[in-house]
């Protein structure tokens, strides 16, 4: 089996290293370089993945990994500017002095084809919430023979204390298999275990869901609560931090149905935050209770939407939520 204390000290150095990246990018003014798909990207996603894979590189160069981003899209629109700030952004996180042709070949880093042990990472998911400033994760996963095995999530946007989200920000979930999820202040390292919700009461589950209503089905969501008789309310996060949310048990319920039925999750938006979730307790299937199947490439090609609940009586209880409110539609 592979050394699990070796794989996370590294990925959280990955993930404190990235976080340098992004924070240093919004101490500036980020400016979006919109992808041929639409979807938007910074410098700070380039910079994020840069130095995540040059320490997994280093660390374990046979294991393979599936990433977001490609080095083709920043070489074409990067700029005088962007090479010179994407080279200064890496060098100030890895503390080395580096050029733009060693940026882009750890951001193109795909290790061993197929390995055993894969990575699915994602340098800034939610870069839509990066941009408005809100939250965002870097999301560091690890998946053995196509099940998640670790992950390391970092919200540097999240607030220490969710009780108080003018206070201190950057919180990091840590889990591996059998090993539980702690979830630890990024700038302090103080830690303690994730544990999800067990409440019994649906009126009071809390329903997780995008930002962007357009990444999901809001009308589905409403409905699944009604026919539940959930009715803790409806809370907005870009991005994975809503696995983390769901794993320290702040809210019940993070209901992803597909935006259209030819929308496919990709892998790297799930791995290390199911991983989280399942180790502080929670459960992940897709809207139907099949298990997420990882090992088809960069998609979810065979699961509709994602539903991740704090226990499994509430997993039974949205799961029969969502069949009923389907019917009735
Ligand atoms: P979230 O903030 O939870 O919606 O997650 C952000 C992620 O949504 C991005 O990283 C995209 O990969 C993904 N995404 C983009 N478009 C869609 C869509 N139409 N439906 C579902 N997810 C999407
Ligand atoms: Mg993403």
């Amino acid at each position: 089996m592979p050394d699990v204390q070796e794989i996370l000290k590294v990925a959280q150095e990955a993930g404190r290293k990235a976080a340098m990246v992004c924070r240093a990018v919004h101490a500036q003014t980020p400016e979006s370089m919109d992808k041929g798909d639409k979807s938007p990207v910074t410098i700070a996603d380039y910079g994020s993945q840069a130095v995540i894979l040059r320490e997994i590189a280093a660390a374990f160069p046979d294991h393979g990994v599936i990433s977001e981003e490609g080095s083709e899209h920043l070489r074409e629109s990067a700029g005088d500017n962007g090479v010179a700030t994407i080279v200064q952004l890496v060098g100030d996180a890895t503390g080395e002095s580096v050029n733009f042709d060693q940026v882009c070949a750890w951001i193109d880093h795909e290790g061993g084809k197929g390995a055993e042990l894969t990575w699915a990472i994602d340098p800034i998911d939610g870069t839509k919430g990066f941009l408005r400033r809100q939250q965002y994760a870097i999301a560091i996963g690890l998946m053995h023979n196509g099940t998640p095995f670790a992950g390391v999530m970092v919200c540097p946007n999240l607030p220490v204390d969710l009780d108080n989200p003018d206070g201190t920000k950057g919180v990091m979930y840590v889990a591996a298999q059998g090993q539980g999820c702690q979830r630890i202040a990024l700038d302090t390292g103080n830690g303690s275990p994730a544990s999800s919700s067990a409440s019994e009461d649906p009126s009071a589950w809390r329903v997780l869901g995008s930002v962007e209503s357009a990444h999901g089905d809001p009308k589905l969501v409403v409905n699944m609560m009604e026919e539940a008789g959930v009715n803790g309310g409806f809370i907005r996060y870009d991005s994975q931090v809503k696995y983390g949310i769901i794993a320290e048990g702040a809210a019940e319920i993070y209901l992803r149905p597909r935006s259209n039925p030819d929308y496919r999750e990709n892998i790297w938006d799930h791995v290390a935050g199911v991983i989280c979730c399942q180790e502080a307790g929670g459960i992940v299937t897709d809207l139907d209770g099949k298990p997420l199947d990882f090992t088809l490439g960069k998609k979810l090609l065979e699961n509709r939407g994602v539903l991740a609940t704090g226990n499994p009586d509430m997993h039974a209880r949205v799961i029969a939520g969502i069949a009923a409110a389907e019917a009735r539609a």
